[in-house]
Order: C-alpha cells, then structure tokens, then sequence
C-alpha cells in the first residue's frame, strides 16, 4: 500500500483523523478543504466524547472503540508534540444524567439497564452522591446516573493534533481548494476537479461533514447526508461550578429522533477556560445559520431547571453548527459501491468529535484488507437510509 495516493475531502476532524491514520499506514495523503482546517462543524460544536447518550447498537460500539483509542492517540501525539496534546484538554471527567420526573426516571434507568449489558459502567447515584458530585445541581431530582467512561475535549484542538500529526507524517494540506466534480474512468474515480486545479489519486474520502450530501452528489454518488442546527450558550468564566458533563434524561430522546420542529434538552458542562457552555438545540433548517432567540431561550429554560444557579450568571455569546445527519442516525463509513475509489467517512451528527478516531481506524482497515476493529456492515454505504430518496443534491433542506 505504500505510496497509495489518497485524498481526503474535508479537514475537519473525522478528515483530520482520516489522515492520521492512513498517513501513519504509509499511504501518499492529501487533504482539501475549501476552508481552513477545523473551520466548520468542528469548530461549532461541544466536545463530548460520549458513551451515555447510546444505546446498545453500532453507534454504541464504535463510541466504545473510539472512546478507548483517544488516550492512546493522544500519547502518541505527545510524544511527538506535548504542546498539541494538551491543546486537546482531553478530560475524562464522566458524565451525570439527570431526570427530573418519574417518567423520565423509568425510561433511563431501562436505557441504562440496556447500556450495562452491552458493556457500558452507569452507576446509580444516590441523592448525597449527586450533591457530592454536582453541588449546584437540582434537588429536584428523581434518578441519577454516572457514566464515568464519558470524557470531553476541545474540538478544534483535537482536530489540529490529528492533522497535526497526519502533516508530521507526511501528508499535505491544500486549504482554499474546493472540490467541485469528479473524472471518472471506467467506473472508476481517478480525479477531482478542484477550485485550485485537477488533484490525481488512487482514493478518495467523502469527509465534508454536514455537506457530504452536496460534495458526494457533485463527484456523482450522492448520499442522504442532511444538516441539522444545534445551538449552544456560552457564559463568562465561572469559578468552579459544572463538574462533569450533566445533562438531563430528555437528551437521549432528542439525539435519536428524526422530529423536524425544535428539540431542546439541558446539557451542560465546563471548560478549562472556565465558561460553561449550556446546549443544546436541534432543527432541521438546511444551512440557515441565523441565531434564533426563541431556541436560545428554551435552551436557557432548561438548563436553569437543571442548574438553577445558572440563572445570575451572564452570557457572553452564543454559537451554533450544523451536526451531519443520515435519516437512520448511523454513521456511514466505507467504499462507495457505484464509483470504485471512492470512500466516505460522515453522517455522524451529533457524535464526530468522539467518533472520529474510531471511525479513522475502522476506514483504514478496511481501506487496507486489514481486520476490522468491528463489523462495518450497519455502517455501509448501500443501505436504503443513505441512498434514499433525499440521495440528491438538492433537498428541500438545503434550499
Ligand atoms: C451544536 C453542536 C454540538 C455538538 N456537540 C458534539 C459533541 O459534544 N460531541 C461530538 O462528538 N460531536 C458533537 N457535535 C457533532 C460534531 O460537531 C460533528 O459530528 C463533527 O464536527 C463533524 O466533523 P466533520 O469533520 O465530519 O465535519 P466538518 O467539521 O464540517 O468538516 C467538513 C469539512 O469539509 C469541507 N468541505 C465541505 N464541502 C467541501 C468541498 N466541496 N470542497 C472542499 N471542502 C469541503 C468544509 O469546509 C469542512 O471544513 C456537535 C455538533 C453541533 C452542531
């Protein structure tokens, strides 16, 4: 495989470790990106690596992999650059889910139950553990979790250590390039068409995150990759007072349905700077970017049921991003059965900070003929949810 050309659509993160991992395989790597790195999705989101928020599944496992691939990714970019690992803030602080009805008490502790089996730690906390944990957390609770296998980094620092060390090995960057179509052969993707000139390789990965969806109709092998807004408050910096990341019951919910109108859900969490950022909304508004103040209150609402202190702190500002979803909420990962030489790595919506490493590792073996960190079956790219009706550049999301 040495000297294999491959070109990676996209520098956020899933992209960046894309390139990690095959520059480290000793393949020719090239990433474009029409931006700059870690400039868009990535740079607009929270950064949880989450193992709570999923349920027994695909998604789940390949969280479990990519949560116990971060420490070691990271101390092999120490070794070459502490200073780029500990821009990534890994904080494996756990995370807290709280329900504040009886309702939501019976439907988390079944989802935990769930969880357990497929190998994930929830530990029940009583009231004083939580008042231990969380001291400005509601009392108004009726059941706690602890998941202590949830950590957290900074997004953009995690991206630009993975490409970090993708360049330290070799691989090249061309920012400011974007891919506009392909040069096919004989069924076969040999080039693409670029802002900055024609870019030869052997492979090619879709990673263009929430515009996977655009760029893969434009090389002519759509998938039914679609947007969706989140919104997230940041506040000014606090003295210690979010300890772990905390969000309430209803979270769960809202990152598995499909449901057009907003979805908000309090999830809260601190930063090493000290600001809290408070999320989080989701919509389906294709790429309108306007910040709305009706989703900025009713996220504020709720986090103040779940940290009524919250309610003298100021805010400083808001931001907000588009997560790439697929309408099955999974991932999909793998060749593109009707262009050879083209691959994709996307669709991960609401979870590519965390499963970015894992979804590097599980391309390149298979990129590779190696054995695969695990079945890739439920990810591939010719399920009916990816080729679908909204397969096609233009949806009515995007319009
Ligand atoms: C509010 C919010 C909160 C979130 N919180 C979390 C969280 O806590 N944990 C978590 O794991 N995930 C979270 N996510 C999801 C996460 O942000 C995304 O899943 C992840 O960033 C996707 O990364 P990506 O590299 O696929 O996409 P991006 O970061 O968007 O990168 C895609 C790149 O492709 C480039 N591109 C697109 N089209 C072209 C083209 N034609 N030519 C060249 N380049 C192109 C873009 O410029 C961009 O740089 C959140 C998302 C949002 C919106």
């Amino acid at each position: 495989m040495y000297g294999t050309r491959v070109v990676v659509l996209g520098a956020g993160i899933v992209g960046a470790a894309c390139a990690r991992e095959l520059a480290l395989a000793g393949l020719e790597v090239t990433v474009v990106d029409r931006g700059a790195p870690a400039s868009q999705t990535t740079a607009h989101c929270e950064g949880n690596v989450l193992v709570s928020d999923k349920g027994p599944g695909p998604e789940l496992e390949l969280a479990r992999i990519s949560r116990a691939l971060w420490p070691e990714v990271l101390a092999r970019i120490a070794e070459r650059s502490p200073h780029a690992a500990r821009a990534v803030e890994w904080d494996p602080k756990g995370g807290i889910v709280v329900a504040t009805t009886d309702g939501g008490a019976r439907e988390l502790t079944r989802f935990a139950a769930d969880q357990r089996a497929a190998g994930v730690r929830a530990e029940v906390l009583d009231a004083d553990d939580l008042a231990k944990a969380e001291p400005y957390v509601t009392r108004e609770h009726t059941t706690a979790l602890l998941y202590p296998e949830d950590a957290q980094v900074q997004p953009a620092g995690a991206a630009a250590a993975l490409l970090g060390d993708a360049l330290a090995a070799g691989a090249r960057l061309r920012t400011g390039c974007e891919v506009l179509g392909a040069v096919a052969r004989a069924g076969r993707i040999t080039a693409v068409h670029t802002s900055t000139g024609l870019v030869e390789a052997d492979w090619f990965i879709d990673a263009a995150g929430p515009w996977a969806g655009e760029l893969s109709a434009r090389l002519g092998a759509p998938v039914d990759v679609r947007p969706r807004r989140g919104d997230i408050l940041v506040t000014t910096p606090l003295p210690p007072t979010v300890f772990h990341k905390v969000y309430d019951a209803d979270y769960v919910g809202a990152v598995g349905s499909s449901a057009e109108d907003l979805q908000t859900s309090a999830v809260v969490e601190s930063t090493r700077g000290g600001s809290v950022l408070i999320g989080s909304s989701r919509r389906r508004v294709g790429f309108d970017d306007r910040l709305r103040p009706e989703v900025l209150s009713a996220v504020a609402a709720k986090a103040l049921r779940l940290f009524p202190t919250l309610a003298d702190v100021p805010v400083m500002r808001a931001y907000g991003g588009f997560r790439p979803y697929v309408p099955d909420h999974v991932p999909v990962i793998g060749a593109d059965p009707r262009l050879e030489g083209l691959w994709h790595a996307g669709g991960h919506e609401g979870a590519g900070i965390g499963l970015s490493v894992g979804t590097a590792r599980l391309l390149r073996n298979m990129m590779l003929g190696e054995p695969t960190v695990m079945d890739a079956t439920p990810f591939r790219v010719d399920r009916p949810a990816v080729l679908g009706e909204g397969a096609h550049p233009v949806s009515e999301e995007t319009t």
